[in-house]
């Protein structure tokens, strides 16, 4: 009896620490385009659109596990880059996820794309969250491998908080575009990252 009580009571302490760890972190995603500017489009689906709804999955999975996540943009609205950036670093977060999906005139084209910034002093944690992202991307997804690439985008390159993009997938590829418009590929997207945060 004494066991179980101890073992209750670990349990518990595991849950608060848990619980409270994920409380204090405030994840921003940035649901890339938006209003006029729709991104790439494909079979009449917007990149714009794609990426609100994994930015509501996320904010959604992630809220119930205890993170704090603020959405850049949570409706069809036009959000210039400049302000985006004004935001992020005034809520100072964890991390930033900004989402994107890609297109190419080659319809065999397919996979997940990981960026990130090699800026000086956000270069070992930026690369931390790519590494950790990337294998429960290849673990938890459809994806087998992730293409991850340094890239100077301003989202990432003026963000003085971590920050990655993600190319969710190919729009353009059939494959591709039924997983990251479907509930299972956006739940199973929105697990890995979270599990890697
Ligand atoms: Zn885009």
């Amino acid at each position: 009896m004494k066991r179980l009580a101890y073992l209750f009571v670990t349990v518990f302490l595991f849950c608060l620490t848990w619980v409270s760890n994920a409380q204090q972190k405030t994840i921003i995603i940035d649901a890339g385009h938006g209003g006029k500017d729709s991104g790439q489009v494909a079979e009449s689906l917007k990149e714009k659109d794609i990426t609100l709804q994994v930015a509501k999955v996320f904010q959604k999975v992630a809220g119930e596990k205890g993170y704090d996540v603020i959405l850049l943009r949570d409706n069809d609205k036009f959000i210039s880059l400049e302000e985006r950036i004004k935001k992020i670093n005034e809520v100072k977060p964890y991390l930033v996820i900004s989402l994107h999906a890609n297109a190419t005139t080659n319809t065999n084209k397919s996979g997940i794309e990981l960026y990130f910034s090699e800026s000086e002093e956000l270069k070992d944690v930026n690369f931390n969250f790519i590494s950790k992202i990337s294998s429960s991307l290849i673990t938890q997804t459809k994806y087998e491998d992730v293409k991850v690439r340094n890239a100077n985008f301003k989202i990432l390159s003026e963000s003085n908080y971590p920050a990655v993009l993600i190319e969710l997938g190919f729009m353009t590829n059939v494959n591709d575009l039924d997983y990251i418009r479907s509930e299972k590929g956006q739940s199973e997207i929105v697990n890995a990252l979270i599990a890697s945060l």
